[in-house]
């Protein structure tokens, strides 16, 4: 078996394990971000979901919240033609960055590679070694098959928190909250008029007709619906379905099901939605999107409370403003974030609890149930992500590892940390 050493190894290549990867090579450290899919973007290019929230407060004109990282992907975005301005949503006053996944695969291998980043793509996380306070080293399964590689700091974005799961205490309570977050099937849908409106009625019947039980969830309102830049296709998200994302035999089930569910959906459009006369799939996913798999043991829990006072912290190393957004039984709702509109995400909610050298970014980082509905969306995920790069290149250079010199760093790399 090969074995390497990095400074900082980043598991996990969506928004919160790119900004980790691109923050810490900036300080100089040697950094390796490994991915098990064949391209970078995470939920937005494997799943589908082509909105980046979280990047701007709720408020009629409004204020950025993320640079960095964040901003470099937009701007790199923006240098490959695609439209970057916000547009703020109707049914609850946010603004959102709307995506072209293609597009933004290019855009991501590029902010990468400046930075610069060994990026492993098809390369997946297996397991870790340790001792009692810090990890060691992981391995990978790639092209080459088994590498150990050591590492000064780890880095756990991987959305389902593998690295926390694969030891001793790295995992909190019960693995999934599914109450609060059902998982969703984005679709994409060609061959739409281009002058076609939306009807909700219509696409809420047409998400009631494509179940195969009647327990199955029906969004409200037929869903969000949209045009995307730079192609001729429409995204829907609309197909929700409850499940347990850690089960193998639930996840395979779900798949098969919302993958059936929009085949029929997008039938019953062809026929009774004007505009939708020559409408086909796509494509769907590629993989059904999970909001919420496990959450890791971190030193500190964000909770409810941050949300609804927007706390600010002299900790703070991300502002996060998209609002609570949970998604129950069909229905979505949304909790506003108080004060000024944001609230800080503190050092120690990127910390594991059980590991010194374990970082996590994205949406594992530390939160209760309200907080995570705000935390999750990758305007934020790209904010910790960055912070946590930041943080485990100066532990891996042995620099002391504080807020002030991690909100140092991250202010001479553009990241926003007051807003
Ligand atoms: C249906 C749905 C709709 C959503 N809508 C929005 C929205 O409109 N706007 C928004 O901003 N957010 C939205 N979110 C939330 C957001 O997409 C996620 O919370 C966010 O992507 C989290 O970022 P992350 O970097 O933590 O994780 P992810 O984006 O999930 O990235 C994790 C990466 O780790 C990789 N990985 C996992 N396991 C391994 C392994 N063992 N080895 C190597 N790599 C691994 C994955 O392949 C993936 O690329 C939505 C989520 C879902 C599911």
């Amino acid at each position: 078996m090969t074995r390497e050493h990095y400074d900082v190894v980043v598991i996990g290549g969506g928004a919160g394990g790119i900004a980790a990867a691109v923050g810490a090579a900036k300080l100089g450290a040697k950094t390796l971000l490994a991915e098990k899919y064949g391209f970078l973007g995470g939920t937005a290019t494997a799943n589908s979901v082509l909105a980046y929230c979280g990047f701007f407060t709720r408020e009629e004109s409004p204020r950025q919240l993320v640079g960095g990282v964040g901003g470099s992907v937009l701007e790199a975005l923006g240098a490959l033609g695609i439209p970057v301005q916000p547009r703020r949503t109707a049914h609850s006053g946010t603004w959102i960055v709307i995506l072209n996944p293609e597009a933004l695969k290019v855009a991501l291998d590029r902010v990468v590679t400046i930075a610069p980043v060994d990026v492993r793509l098809h390369t997946t996380f297996v397991d870790a070694q340790r001792e009692p306070e810090g990890v060691t080293s992981v391995r990978l399964y790639g092209p080459s098959g088994l590498t150990t590689i050591s590492a000064g700091a780890i880095v756990d974005a991987s959305g389902d928190a593998v690295v926390a799961a694969a030891l001793p205490d790295g995992i909190s309570g019960a693995s999934c909250i599914h109450s609060r977050n059902a998982a969703s099937l984005p679709v994409r849908i060609g061959g739409v008029a281009p002058d076609a409106t939306f009807d909700r009625a219509i696409l809420e019947e047409a998400l009631r007709e494509s179940r195969q039980r009647e327990t199955e969830t029906v969004r409200k309102g037929g869903g969000f619906i949209t045009r995307l830049p730079g192609s001729t296709d429409i995204w829907w998200l609309g197909i929700d379905l409850e499940f347990d994302a850690n089960d193998p035999g639930e996840m395979t089930a779900a798949e098969q099901t919302a993958r059936s569910r929009a085949w029929r959906a997008v039938e019953y459009l062809r026929h009774r939605h004007p505009g939708f006369e020559h409408a086909f799939v796509s494509s769907t996913g590629p993989g059904i999107g999970v909001r919420e798999s496990r959450h890791p043991r971190a030193r500190l829990t964000l909770t409810s409370d941050d949300l609804f006072e927007g706390r600010q912290r002299s900790d703070g190393i991300a502002c996060a403003g998209w609002p609570s957004e949970l998604h129950v039984h069909g229905e979505q709702q949304y909790l506003g974030v108080g004060g000024a509109g944001y609230f800080h995400v503190p050092l120690d909610a990127l910390r594991s609890a059980a590991y010194e050298n374990l970082w996590l970014a994205g949406r594992i980082i530390g939160a209760d149930p309200i907080a995570y509905g705000s935390i999750r969306v990758m305007g934020t995920a790209f904010a910790t992500g960055h912070a946590a790069g930041v943080g485990a290149a100066l532990q891996a250079s042995r620099t002391v590892v504080d807020a002030d010199a991690i909100r140092m760093a991250l202010r001479a790399q553009a990241a926003v940390l007051e807003a």
